[in-house]
């Protein structure tokens, strides 16, 4: 069985080089009841890729790449229950993985009251977390200032989704997915609004209502810096338990070049959010993602994350992954990105930041990025 510490090594090489899927294998594995695709092609969180677990549990969401050119991972035989994963290069066996099968709900005859396959509503990521883009625009996009790995837009042009969620149809999924064990915990996203509350008060509404009905499920929101702090705490009032306030790409040319609309927000503002947050959401509820891959300067983003680490804030720090077939993104090298976890989670230590008593959404669930893995094994 393999152990943490080899887990959270194979977790960031599968984090930024993915694995090949062979299209024609597809079917050989259905017929051993293994229902493999290529993954979300729009949405919240990276995309293309699927929930594999290591045998000691630990989660990766994993880009399928269907060109053998974009990884030397390769995904092979099912056997009892777990992929075989071989590194083609070196001729040499990577290890075992099995796939997180896709919930009961995502067939087409699971239906919201009004109609809407739950499906389009919210998507299991991982095992347990239930995930929601609750409203799937953003005004960036709209004035060509979109960020540069996002396919928020994506699923809604391609009718994989709706632009806007009610709280009645969310709480109906959320009960579906309950009944199968696959909502312990949410993650909420939004496309940025125009307004000024930047989608806080549609937070609020849907927050309102989940709580109505789940009051101990523990809700993750997701939301751009806001002028008027006061949303923070009207937000953690209508029963949010985490909140993400994402820069993406800490250095700031970088950050220019790569999340243009956003980078009219100056650092500064990120900084107050994210103080306030903390002192309202206590701590380890208040992450941020930070990006790597645009060929940032090491020594700087170490220091970058420590000023965030500093101020309380989780690092959630994940290798861009291109969007398959629209864009190509630099692949972060796996060695590089392990020292980044390692010196990160050595910060988190240092400053008394644990991830791992995060209550919902991208930190607790963790596949898309292995800081957890690292905080375990510094
Ligand atoms: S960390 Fe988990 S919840 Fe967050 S985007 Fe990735 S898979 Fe989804």
């Amino acid at each position: 069985m393999i152990d943490n510490y080899n887990a959270f090594i194979k977790k960031s090489e599968l984090l930024c080089k993915g694995l090949y899927l062979d299209e024609e294998l597809i079917n050989h594995y259905k017929e051993q009841g293994v229902e493999i695709d290529f993954g979300r092609k729009g949405g919240a969180g990276p995309l293309g890729g699927r929930y594999f677990l290591f045998e000691n549990g630990i989660l990766v969401n994993v880009a399928l790449w269907d060109n053998i050119n974009r990884t030397d991972l390769v995904l092979k035989e099912n056997l009892e229950g777990y992929f075989e994963v071989f590194n083609i290069e070196k001729n040499d066996f990577f290890g075992k993985l099995k796939l997180v099968q896709n919930p009961e709900y995502y067939k087409p005859m699971y239906k919201t009251s009004d109609g809407i396959p739950m499906k389009k509503i919210a998507l299991v990521h991982g095992v347990n977390c239930l995930a929601s883009t609750i409203y799937q625009q953003c005004v960036y996009w709209a004035c060509g200032e979109g960020c540069k790995f996002c396919g928020i837009e994506l699923s809604l042009h391609s009718e994989d989704t709706i632009l806007e969620k009610s709280p009645q149809q969310m709480v109906e999924v959320i009960e579906v997915a309950k009944k199968e064990k696959r909502c312990d915990h949410m993650t909420l996203t939004s496309g940025t609004d125009e307004t000024k509350d930047k989608g806080a008060n549609r937070y609020i509404e849907l927050l309102t209502e989940i709580k109505k009905y789940y009051p101990d499920l523990p809700l993750h929101v997701q939301i751009e810096p806001l002028k008027d702090l006061s949303y923070i705490h009207k937000l953690k009032k209508a029963g949010a338990d985490t909140i993400g306030i994402h820069i993406e790409v800490l250095d700031d040319t970088i950050r220019k070049k790569i999340t243009p609309g956003k980078y009219h927000i100056p650092y500064k503002q990120f900084k107050r959010n994210w103080e306030n947050a903390i002192e309202i959401f206590g701590d380890n509820q208040v992450e941020t993602y930070v990006l790597t891959g645009f060929g940032e300067d090491y020594n700087k983003l170490i220091s970058d994350i420590a000023k965030v680490v500093s101020l309380g804030i989780i690092p959630f720090i994940t290798p861009v992954r291109s969007i398959p077939g629209r864009n190509n993104l630099p692949i972060t090298d796996h060695r590089l990105l392990v020292k980044i976890y390692q010196k990160a989670a050595n910060l988190m230590k240092q400053y008394g930041v644990n991830p791992l008593e995060n209550k919902a959404g991208c930190v607790r669930c963790g596949g898309c990025s292995a800081i957890n893995e690292a905080y375990k094994v510094a």
